[in-house]
Formats: structure tokens, C-alpha cells, sequence
């Protein structure tokens, strides 16, 4: 724990993958273990990990990376975080993100821009870059991420780290600064695939807490990985709206991937999922809305931020609303009351939840042939700082191959698979799998460690 301290210090005025470091309890949980020594039912004692700061961690600030929360401290743990710490783990501190984790680049936290570790011109990708970044930089084995509609998976690719979404209701939601509801769930970016398989059954389970948690039993995913795993005879399909417009340099890694599949006596086949290109603009229309409706409760009474000069109650919303949000947050509110405003509800949002409806079609009438759908994570490689962050739609656009996997609630990972020969950054794979089929998707990752 020691050491990681050390490395962080060494290295965080370049990166900056850290809002808060919880050094002096973390050094304390450490000697206290010297002490005790290791507790044979805790899975990951001493093990220093780190928590995306939109992850209650109770009597330690928890930000979002918004000025709104920047003082707020937790009476709680998120359910993830009371498993980790019955389990053992030393958390390290709370990583950097997009403010309420909405954005693909960190440019969006209130307070600085995450670097990433590769090449400190260009981005972690986002909403969970300081968790990537931290686990790319070696701070780290493990830190915890959110995804909405990639934000787990897109700065594991950027990051040339390993980085699963399970499938929604695998992991409690308790906890977790909401976002939108209905798609969010918490996962792990590590380095490698066993270690995310391992972390992942720990923070697994239904949760009485969490309504929407699942009853499936969590299996042992990790111990199921080992040198007999094999993905000969799975029938991988590759969307041909996950391919065809890729960047040349991130096509190449993905066909040497899929080579590599077909080599080891798997069938790759191309497949459609026809409704692709709707994703991104009825994911940000649905998730908006929810978040429309999530962000009500920063009214300047109950949580964080007050603005210190209203003279009245409507004042107070007003001015600690426009003080306490940034710009990408309140376009998102914005877009999102206009959603389910009254005359444009079935215009919008009900048009956008049936399109949401088809793309979860999409994926289970190829999930009818075949045991996990194979593409790219993002179709570039990680842009540089400032690149984007002044064209919303060029943005969003970077979600293309990620949203459409939350709007089905589908477990997917991303999986470092080479480098481009471009811009020398790392490429990532994008492995689908069936509604709590988080083993084929491990088993077909485990390939490339
Ligand atoms: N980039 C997407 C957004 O801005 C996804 C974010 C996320 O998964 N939290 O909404």
C-alpha cells in the first residue's frame, strides 16, 4: 500500500486519475492487516484497489466530479463497496469522471482532465478515465467503474486495460450516484481478465436494496478460466455495423482478432443488427430523461451545494442549480424535460423507447445462433484533449458501439487486442454475450492474456 502511494505521488501531477486519495486510512488498514494478519475469508485483504467517485464510500468525499457534491461525505457504502470492504480490499481513493459520468472523454468533471497514461496529449475516454487511467498508469490492479452506455468499456479501450459491464441486475445499482437508472451498472477495469472475473463475483448478487438486482446465482467465473479454456466450437457473429465503419488502424486489430478466433476453432460468421445507427440518438434521448428526472434532488436543500446569495426558495433552485451543474449536465436536463414534456412525449421519448426495443431484438434474434457477438469498442483509437469537447455530437458519436449494448441490458467486456499502427495507442474488442453469460464472454477475453 505503501508503494502504491508512492507510485501515485510520482506520477499523478501528469495523470491525474485521482480526485481524492485516502492515504492515511488506507497506510492504517494496511498496518492493522500486518498486524492481524490475513483473514482467510477475505478475498482480497491488502489488496489496494480504487472507486470511481461517483460510488458512495461512506465518510469519504464523494464528488461525481461535480462542484454540486464537492464537499458531500456519505452516511453509507454503496452495497459494491460494503462487499469489498467485508472482502478485505484497501481503497486507494476515488477516481476521476465526467460530471454524474456523463460524457466519453473526463473533459467533463468540474475539476481537471484526466491524462492517459499511454500518451498525456490524448484522453482516458470517459465517463470512467480515472479509474482506467489508474489501472493503466499500475497504480492499481483493480478500480471500479459505472456504465451507462460504455463508460466502463470505452476507457478500457482507450487504455489497453480490461473493462466488463455485466449484465443489468447483476450488480447492485445501491449506492451508486444515479445516472440513468434503467441502464447504469457498476463493473471493474483491471489488467487482466482473470482478475476481472475474480473482482467481478465479489461484487455480484442480488441486493434487497437494489429491486432490480437478479436472484441468478453468481458463478465462479474465475476458477472456471484455466488452462482448458477454450473457445473451441462457439460460434461468434460479427456485426457488419461494427465493422465496416471502423478506422483502418482499429479494423486491422479487430480482423486479426477475429483471425485469431477462427484459428483456435471457433466460427466467425458477419451478422446484422440492423437498428445500430439508431442507438446513440434514443440512447441519449432515454438517458437523459432519466437523468432529468434523477438530477432533481440537487436543489440546493438537501445535498452539497447551496448557492450562498438566493434571497428566496425559487431563487435557491434556480442559482444553485446554474451554479452547481456544468454545461454537458444541464444540456442533458434539458434535453431530457423536453423528452417527456407533455406534447413532445410520444415524439421523443416514447419513440426512442421503442427503438429500444428493436435494438434488444436485434441482438436476441442473433443470440439465437450464435454464443457471443464480437466487434470494436469504440471505432478510434483515444483522441487528443481538446479534440472534441466543443461538438456535443461528435461526442456522443463515440458511443455508437457501446449504447446499444446497455439498451439491451447485455453483459460485455473490452479487451485489450493490439495497438493501432496509427497512432500507436491501444485498441480494444468488444466481446457481447447473452443476458448473464458473463462466462463465454471471460472465456473468449482469457484468449488474449
Ligand atoms: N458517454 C455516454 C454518456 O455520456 C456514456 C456514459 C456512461 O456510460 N456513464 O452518456
Amino acid at each position: 500500500t505503501k508503494e502504491t502511494f508512492e507510485h501515485i505521488k510520482a506520477n499523478e501531477d501528469d495523470i491525474k486519475a485521482f480526485i481524492t486519495l485516502n492515504e492515511d486510512a488506507a497506510l492504517k488498514q494496511a498496518a492493522d492487516i500486518d498486524q492481524a494478519g490475513i483473514a482467510a475469508d477475505q478475498l482480497v485483504s491488502g489488496v489496494p484497489l480504487a472507486v470511481k467517485d461517483n460510488i458512495l464510500t461512506k465518510g469519504l468525499k464523494t464528488t461525481a466530479a461535480s462542484k454540486m457534491l464537492e464537499n458531500f461525505n456519505p452516511v453509507y457504502d454503496a452495497t459494491v463497496v460494503e462487499k469489498l470492504k467485508a472482502a478485505g480490499y484497501i481503497n486507494v481513493g476515488k477516481t476521476n469522471l465526467d460530471e454524474f459520468a456523463m460524457g466519453s472523454s473526463t473533459e467533463n468533471s468540474a475539476f481537471f482532465t484526466t491524462h492517459n497514461p499511454w500518451d498525456l496529449t490524448r484522453v482516458p475516454g470517459g465517463s470512467s478515465g480515472g479509474s482506467a487511467a489508474a489501472v493503466a498508469a499500475g497504480y492499481v490492479l483493480g478500480a471500479l467503474g459505472t456504465d451507462t452506455g460504455g463508460s466502463i468499456r470505452m476507457p478500457a479501450s482507450f487504455n489497453g486495460v480490461v473493462g466488463m459491464k455485466p449484465t443489468y441486475g447483476r450488480v447492485s445499482r445501491w449506492g451508486i450516484i444515479a445516472f440513468g437508472s434503467s441502464f447504469d451498472q457498476v463493473g471493474w477495469l483491471t489488467r487482466t481478465v482473470k482478475d476481472n472475473a475474480y473482482l467481478t463475483a465479489l461484487i455480484a448478487g442480488n441486493d434487497e436494496h437494489d429491486t432490480t438486482s437478479s436472484l441468478q446465482a453468481v458463478p465462479d467465473w474465475a476458477a472456471n478460466l484455466n488452462e482448458n479454456t477454450s473457445v473451441k466450437g462457439m460460434k461468434i457473429a460479427v456485426p457488419k455495423e461494427y465493422y465496416e465503419d471502423l478506422n483502418d488502424d482499429v479494423k486491422k486489430v479487430v480482423k486479426a482478432a477475429l483471425d485469431h478466433f477462427e484459428s483456435l476453432g471457433a466460427t466467425v460468421d458477419e451478422v446484422s443488427l440492423p437498428h445500430t445507427k439508431y442507438g446513440v440518438p434514443a440512447y441519449y434521448i432515454l438517458a437523459s430523461s432519466e437523468a432529468s428526472s434523477n438530477l432533481q434532488r440537487y436543489d440546493g436543500i438537501r445535498y452539497g451545494f447551496r448557492a450562498p446569495d438566493a434571497k428566496n426558495l425559487e431563487e435557491v433552485y434556480v442559482k444553485t442549480r446554474s451554479e452547481g451543474f456544468g454545461e454537458e449536465v444541464k444540456r442533458r436536463i434539458m434535453l431530457g424535460t423536453f423528452s417527456l414534456s407533455a406534447g413532445f412525449y410520444d415524439a421523443y421519448f416514447n419513440k426512442a423507447a421503442k427503438v429500444r426495443r428493436l435494438i434488444a431484438q436485434d441482438f436476441d434474434k442473433v443470440f439465437n445462433d450464435y454464443d457471443l457477438i464480437i466487434g470494436a469498442t469504440g471505432a478510434t483509437t483515444a483522441f487528443k484533449i481538446g479534440a472534441e469537447i466543443d461538438d456535443p455530437k461528435a461526442m456522443y458519436m463515440n458511443d455508437i458501439l457501446t449504447v446499444p449494448v446497455n439498451m439491451a441490458g447485455l453483459p460485455a467486456m473490452s479487451v485489450p487486442a493490439g495497438f493501432s499502427d496509427k497512432t500507436g495507442m491501444p485498441v480494444g474488442l468488444q466481446i457481447i454475450g447473452k443476458r448473464f453469460d458473463e462466462q463465454s464472454i471471460y472465456n473468449a477475453g482469457y484468449v488474449f492474456e
